[in-house]
């Protein structure tokens, strides 16, 4: 694309695209960024410049840019039958082998999916079919979830209110009644001097503090991301997760565990709560799912939630018109395939996330890092004014803003969340590019070190 095209496309875009989670004026000013092409770990944007994407698009490109398979399956599915609904007792192969395959690699009894466009919708559907759970079990006030502050469960009414972003809540009245949210653990922050199996015991007893106030015959479910991906890859302690579920097994409290970020191999095993050990009772799914190629979310409920809506549900007064679309559905069945039969999980638990994981450590021995945090393919590293203490810029945000741009300019895409630079690249990451990658982000660490005269 040359420089007039470019041109063409931002001024089109500033007068007529609104871009989610942005300051729209202040990008119509700056001109927005394209990106052109993707091949494997690497996208390139209209300027030709090549960027090693750390962040995989947005948490999802798990298999790499570039799979021809899967364009292929997109298309002889439209070419067959590019679409049918699974309304009024239909729907097409791709959807049941999907939902079937699901239900195998899922942990437990996870053996039956719903299916959404997206996380956000993944989630609005376990608000409303939770309640109805408890509602059609005559217990129609047990029906209050309970999130966590700063955690992100999507952008609709429900997903931003069961998510505790407080600048969402803000734009349009939510939270939206019957939810509530604990603090989550985040050690670098308020762990003090506590190891990290205390840390844990006093996270997850925040939850039955909070199941005890509201009362358990109130509490519907708790719904949290295994590892806390938007607000800056907050990693919980190793026993957290099973501290959480025994207090819902406690309370009869339905465990929602969201793997929007953290399903499809992100932590080295296929989903996060294998990882942590934990058997969720119903589990969200969107991105890594289709690798991103195309919008996909599911829904899995457990053997218990799935018999009480059979039972005694009636019909389900819920749906998409693209629930189970069959074009996304096939997509995933070939994402699926080239992540079990390359065994691309497998080598992120065993080899290449290790690598990954040497290397990031190396980058918190920065001046500028307090801390360097990873979990197989996940990672964060928290910027701070000053090593050993654990504290924050006084203006959040800021450091975290100069330090992606300066890593752009270098040809590395890592996102910021305050001051965190959050790594999330694709599970196909090389061990060339792993150092590729260390270099461009020490480099990148110097650089905004400099800038801040430092
Ligand atoms: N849950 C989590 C944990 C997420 O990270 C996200 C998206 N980043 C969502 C839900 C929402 O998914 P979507 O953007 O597909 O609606």
């Amino acid at each position: 694309m040359d420089q007039s095209q470019t041109r063409e496309l931002q001024q089109l875009d500033a007068a007529h695209h609104l871009h989610p989670f942005n300051d729209n004026a202040a990008l119509a000013k700056r001109g927005t960024r394209i990106l052109t092409r993707g091949e494997g770990c690497y996208v390139w944007d209209a300027e030709g410049n090549k960027l090693l994407d750390a962040f995989a698009g947005l948490w999802c490109v798990n298999i790499g840019y570039g799979r021809k398979e899967l364009g292929a399956v997109a298309a002889r599915q439209m070419e067959q039958l590019a679409y049918y609904n699974s309304f009024f007792m239909c729907t097409t192969e791709p959807t049941i082998r999907l939902a079937g395959k699901l239900a195998e690699l899922t942990p437990g009894d996870l053996n039956h999916a719903f299916f959404s466009n997206s996380g956000s919708e993944a989630n609005d559907t376990i608000l409303r079919m939770v309640r109805h759970f408890w509602a059609v079990q005559d217990r129609p006030q047990k029906n209050i979830f309970i999130g966590r502050n700063n955690g992100y469960h999507g952008s609709t009414m429900a997903g931003a209110s069961l998510g505790g972003m407080k600048g969402m809540h803000k734009q349009g009245g939510l939270p939206i009644p019957d939810i509530h949210h604990i603090d989550p653990p985040f050690w670098f922050a308020d762990g003090g001097d506590m190891g990290e199996e205390e840390y844990g015991r006093v996270c997850a007893k925040r939850l039955e503090d909070k199941i005890l106030e509201l009362g358990p015959d109130r509490v519907a479910a708790f719904i949290g991301e295994p590892i806390m991906g938007a607000i800056g890859v907050y990693i919980p302690p190793k026993n957290y997760w099973q501290e959480i579920e025994k207090i819902c097994r406690k309370y009869d409290v339905l465990l929602v565990a969201d793997e929007v970020i953290c399903g499809f191999g992100r932590t080295g095993e296929w989903f996060a709560s294998q990882y942590f050990g934990f058997q969720p009772d119903i589990m969200t799914l969107a991105k890594g799912i289709t690798s991103g190629y195309i919008p996909l979310g599911a829904v899995m409920f457990n053997d218990r939630v799935a018999k009480v809506l059979a039972e005694r549900g009636g019909e389900l007064a819920h749906g998409y018109t693209y629930s189970g679309h069959p074009v996304c559905t096939a997509v995933a069945l070939e994402n699926i395939r080239i992540l079990e039969e390359e065994r691309i999980v497998d080598r992120c638990r065993d080899d290449i996330g290790h690598y990954l994981a040497q290397r990031w450590k190396e980058l918190g021995e920065h001046a500028l890092v307090g801390e360097a945090r990873i979990a197989g393919m996940v990672g964060a590293l928290e910027l701070v004014p000053a090593k050993p203490e654990r504290r924050f810029f006084d203006e959040r945000g800021k450091v975290g803003v100069i330090c992606r741009d300066i890593a752009l300019r270098n040809g590395l895409i890592l996102r910021a969340t305050n001051d965190s630079m959050l790594l999330s690249p694709p599970l196909v990451l090389s061990r060339e590019q792993v150092d590729e990658l260390f270099e461009k982000a020490w480099k990148s660490l110097n650089e905004t070190a400099a800038a801040l005269g430092r």
